[in-house]
Parts: C-alpha cells; sequence; structure tokens
C-alpha cells in the first residue's frame, strides 16, 4: 500500500511511494532497482512468476493482464502506473485512470507504438521521414504496394514482432505470394528497404511539465535483427543529432509522453535520418547510460513518472554496450571468471534461468578514453566468456 502524503495529480511522488510496473523483463527489474536505491517501492505486475523483474521487486504480481479485477486491486495499491514494455492491453491504462492514478506514459502514446502501421501512419502525419511504405491486407494490396515502392522491399506484420520476427525481405515481385504467406496472411505494411549507412538511435526523456532532454545519438549494430552492439556517443555529425533531437522531442510532444521514449533511425549514406520506429520506455541501445550518464535511462523513467525534475544526460565517459544472448550459454554457462581480465567490463545480469537462442541474458558494458576502445575491450571480453 502507498504510504506518501495524500498526493495531488501535480505534486511529485517523493521517496516512499510505490511505482507500478506492468511488464516484468530485464527493463522493469533495471527501473526497480534504481527505484529502491532512490527510496521507492515497486510492485511489478505481469503473467510471470518468479521473472527478472520480480525477483527484485517489491512484490511481484502474476496474472494476465486481461483479468481486469486483478488490474484494479494492483493500481489501487501503487500511486502511479508504468509500462516496461508496450504491448499492454488498453484497458490496464484506463483501468488507472478511472482510479485516479497517474499513468505515465498515457494511453495514447502506448496505443500508438503497439502497432506499426498506426506508428509509420503517425510519423507520416507529423511530417517526420521514414522510409516509403503502404498498409498491405491482402495479396493485392502487396502486389500494387511492391508496383508503388520497388524492390527489395521489406514485409512486416503490423502486429509488433520483436526482434526482426515478423519480417520478411522481398527481392523481387514475383515473391508477393510467398512473402504474404511467410507472414500468415495478416495485416502488414511493406516498407522500402533501406541502403542506410548506419542505424542510430536517440533516448530522451520528457517530464510532466514539458522539459525535453535527451542522451545524444547512440549507433546500434544489429546480428540477425536483434541489437549486438551499442556505442555511444555515436561518430556523427552534431547538425545530425540536432535533427534527431528535434524529430524526437516532435513524437513525444504530439503525443504528449510523458517518461522515456526511444526513437529509432536510419542513417542514410546522404545524411538524411528516416525514423524506423519508437519505444516509449527505455530501450536496450540506452543501457548504457547506466555507466555514461550522469542520470541513467532508468533513473530518468522514474523521475518523469514521479514528477521530479529530469536529470541531467551528460555523457561522462564514451561507452559500449554487447548483449549477451542466450547462444552464449550453447555449451554450458560462460567463463564469467574470465572476467577478470576487464577491469572496466560491467556485467548485468537479468536472472533469466532459460538461455533459449536469441534470448537477451544480460549485457556487458564499457566506458574508456574513446568509443572505439570502449568497443574493442568490449567486444573482448565477450569473446573471452565462449566456452
Ligand atoms: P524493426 O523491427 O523494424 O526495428 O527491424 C529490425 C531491424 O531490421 C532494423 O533495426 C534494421 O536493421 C532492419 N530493418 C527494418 N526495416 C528496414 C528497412 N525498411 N530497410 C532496411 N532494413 C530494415
Amino acid at each position: 500500500m502507498s504510504h506518501s502524503p495524500l498526493p495531488t495529480p501535480h505534486s511529485p511522488l517523493l521517496p516512499g511511494a510505490t511505482i507500478g510496473v506492468f511488464g516484468s523483463g530485464q527493463l522493469g527489474r533495471m527501473l526497480a532497482m534504481v527505484a529502491q536505491r532512490m527510496g521507492y517501492r515497486v510492485h511489478i505486475f505481469s503473467p510471470d512468476r518468479g521473472s527478472p523483474a520480480g525477483q527484485v521487486a517489491d512484490c511481484e504480481i502474476t496474472a494476465d493482464y486481461t483479468d481486469q479485477e486483478a488490474v484494479r486491486a494492483f493500481v489501487q495499491g501503487v500511486d502511479a502506473v508504468t509500462f516496461e514494455f508496450e504491448n499492454v492491453p488498453a484497458h490496464v491504462a484506463m483501468i488507472a485512470n478511472e482510479q485516479g492514478v497517474p499513468v505515465r506514459p498515457g494511453g495514447r502514446v502506448l496505443r500508438t507504438a503497439q502497432q506499426r502501421l498506426r506508428e509509420k501512419t503517425f510519423f507520416a502525419e507529423a511530417n517526420l521521414p521514414t522510409a516509403p511504405f503502404a498498409p498491405v491486407r491482402s495479396l493485392a494490396d502487396l502486389e500494387n504496394g511492391l508496383e508503388t515502392i520497388g524492390s527489395p522491399a521489406i514485409l512486416k506484420t503490423a502486429a509488433y514482432g520483436y526482434d526482426g520476427k515478423g519480417q520478411v525481405r522481398i527481392e523481387r515481385a514475383g515473391d508477393a505470394q510467398a512473402a504474404w504467406h511467410a507472414i500468415g496472411k495478416q495485416d502488414a505494411i511493406l516498407e522500402d528497404y533501406v541502403d542506410f549507412e548506419r542505424e542510430v538511435s536517440m533516448v530522451a526523456a520528457r517530464g510532466a511539465n514539458g522539459a525535453f532532454v535527451h542522451y545524444g545519438l547512440i549507433e546500434n549494430r544489429h546480428h540477425n535483427h536483434i541489437l549486438d552492439v551499442s556505442i555511444a556517443p555515436a561518430n556523427v555529425a552534431k547538425q545530425t543529432v540536432a535533427v534527431a533531437a528535434q524529430y524526437t522531442r516532435m513524437v513525444m510532444e504530439k503525443l504528449d509522453a510523458v517518461g522515456v521514449l526511444c526513437v529509432e533511425f536510419f542513417l542514410c549514406r546522404d545524411g538524411r535520418l528516416l525514423l524506423n520506429e519508437m519505444a516509449p520506455r527505455p530501450h536496450n541501445s540506452g543501457h548504457l547510460t547506466i555507466e555514461a550518464a550522469v542520470t541513467s535511462q532508468f533513473e530518468q523513467q522514474l523521475r518523469a513518472v514521479c514528477r521530479l525534475p529530469l536529470g541531467s544526460t551528460e555523457l561522462l565517459r564514451p561507452a559500449a554496450m554487447v548483449n549477451l544472448l542466450g547462444d552464449l550459454w550453447r555449451d554450458g554457462e560462460p567463463d564469467w571468471a574470465a572476467l577478470a581480465a576487464f577491469p572496466t567490463a560491467k556485467l548485468h545480469l537479468y536472472g533469466k534461468a532459460d538461455a533459449r537462442l536469441g534470448r537477451k541474458m544480460g549485457h556487458i558494458t564499457v566506458t574508456a578514453k574513446t568509443a572505439d576502445e570502449a568497443l574493442e575491450t568490449a567486444l573482448a571480453a565477450r569473446v573471452a566468456l565462449r566456452r
């Protein structure tokens, strides 16, 4: 139960207050850890038991998101509600609103980010640049879309698939039928295949008073559509960072998003930035802010949710983060003792028992004098873990 002194919707939630989090993965775990450091209590709601976030939370409620009674009871026991992933049913935010418990970010942001077609349409209507795209609800739509957009193209299910799931690359118009079958003949979005120079992301935060801060651009490298490595600061022109900040700010203001939000961009060879997608929460590419920035993305989320002033996003040192996927466990437990040779490597493990291939089990962050040195050390540390 809450112990804070009768908060109004406009007063900050101070240490001692209880934050309710829907979702229980590593993002909730890292949020819970920072919230507890700052004296808050954290309740976690998800269908899973013994989850990464549940293991460290003050209270873990295990129920389905569709269980409205359980959601109502959970919301009654917290002072504010937030999310650690965006695919939580819309009624969850509605129930919290009905009970007068602040929900940050709000339902509109979640709804927009939950579905690729809605998301890209929102970007386009806001005059934000994206790869050319077309909605696909039938094979005929796909064939027409391929005629307009050309090939190669990429077909993605409209409902979010994580980490490259629900996506097929189409090399030529003749492959339309096979691609339509491959994604299970469901609502989709067809996009021009961007021959980008690099992928970059901007993690930003917006306070309830409209204050906006960002961490600059982070370079991201993917492997099998899953984030593999992030590097900060990205080696890009100052003007590119300024443009990304302007776009990210527009996204947050138009959606009236309060909290942390990450926009992923393609940086084209001619210097243009195209918005690929957004996540209305801390993002894998921002994990390096834990060691590299004055205020981590998780503390920033807590601050925004609690109506505290946002913290400094100053980068203290260049940094690199490498993900540790389940693949690293293929031949048994990784060789943790080998990390002794890497005194600057910071290990994060998410408490997941089942190391499936492609599953995010943890990450390593290294800070150094230069981004190149941080990257080299982080990659070497990961290699040393292999059995
Ligand atoms: P997404 O799930 O949309 O973030 O896609 C995962 C990854 O697939 C991206 O980070 C890119 O590496 C790649 N990708 C997605 N869409 C495109 C596109 N239109 N053109 C080129 N590569 C893409």
